[in-house]
């Protein structure tokens, strides 16, 4: 099996029912994507967007629960995303490292609960700058990826998404032999560690648009994008899903 090419985007706390109408738009402009297409909208617009889009776009949450109920009040467990609709779930984006100070250990928990109730686990590593300067990057993904990827994880449940902390969000893009570096890196981790590690999806996120995404699809082990800014409007992903 190779890698399943991907395109994901990550709505963020971007949205209300309104901005529905950009998945319309996005069916009816890309009726037949050469990949996979997967949208992580807030989780009010979960069950709403996976009605809107009848099975043609996947849906996810964008954290989840380890515990599977219980008194957590305002989190969000694993089985409810699904029960929503979602297929998918990001876990461990840095936002959520550093807003939530999440540890690996923590989204380790999160991904082992997202495989059992069903969901595939699109796990976010990445350096921040000051790491990135001081020559740190390979060892900080390596750490990240033996702390969060759980031990079940598989091709068919994990997804693994590259996202240098200073890309996000930023307009600052890696150059190719930075990302090239990452994802030979941890293809050979995955691979090292786990039966179907050469199968995986490895994503690269970070101020992907579409005037990029043809590059940055072109780098080996690259088989998608985890899109943020750019996924909010249909003219804007439409474009970078069909670069893929
Ligand atoms: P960005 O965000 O595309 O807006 O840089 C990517 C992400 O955080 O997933």
């Amino acid at each position: 099996m190779a890698p399943r090419k991907l395109a994901a985007g990550n709505w963020k706390m971007n949205g209300t029912l309104a901005a529905l109408a950009e998945i319309d738009r996005l069916l009816a402009d890309h009726p037949a994507p050469g990949c996979e297409v997967l949208i992580c909208p807030p989780a009010t617009l979960i069950h709403p967007m996976a009605a809107r889009s009848q099975g043609r776009i996947a849906v996810g949450g964008q954290d989840c629960h380890a515990k599977t109920s219980g008194a957590h009040t305002g989190d969000i467990a694993a089985a409810q995303l699904r029960d929503a609709g979602s297929s998918h779930v990001i876990l461990g984006h840095s936002e959520r490292r550093t807003d939530h100070a999440e540890t690996d250990e923590q989204v380790r928990a999160k991904a082992a609960a997202a495989h059992e109730a069903g969901l595939v686990a699109v796990i976010c590593v990445g350096e921040t700058e000051v790491q990135r300067d001081a020559g740190q990057t390979l060892d900080v993904i390596s750490a990240q990826l033996a702390g969060s990827v759980p031990d079940g994880a598989t091709a068919a449940n994990t997804v693994i998404a590259y996202e240098p902390v200073w890309a996000i969000g930023t307009g600052r893009t890696p150059t190719s032999d930075q990302i090239a570096e990452v994802h030979a890196l941890m293809r050979e981790r995955l691979s090292a560690r786990l039966g179907d590690g050469a199968d995986f999806a490895l994503l690269y996120g970070g101020s992907v648009k579409p005037g990029n995404a043809a590059e940055i699809f072109a780098i080996p082990h690259v088989n998608g994008a985890l899109v943020g800014g750019a996924s909010l409007k249909a003219e804007d992903f439409g474009p970078i899903i069909a670069a893929l």
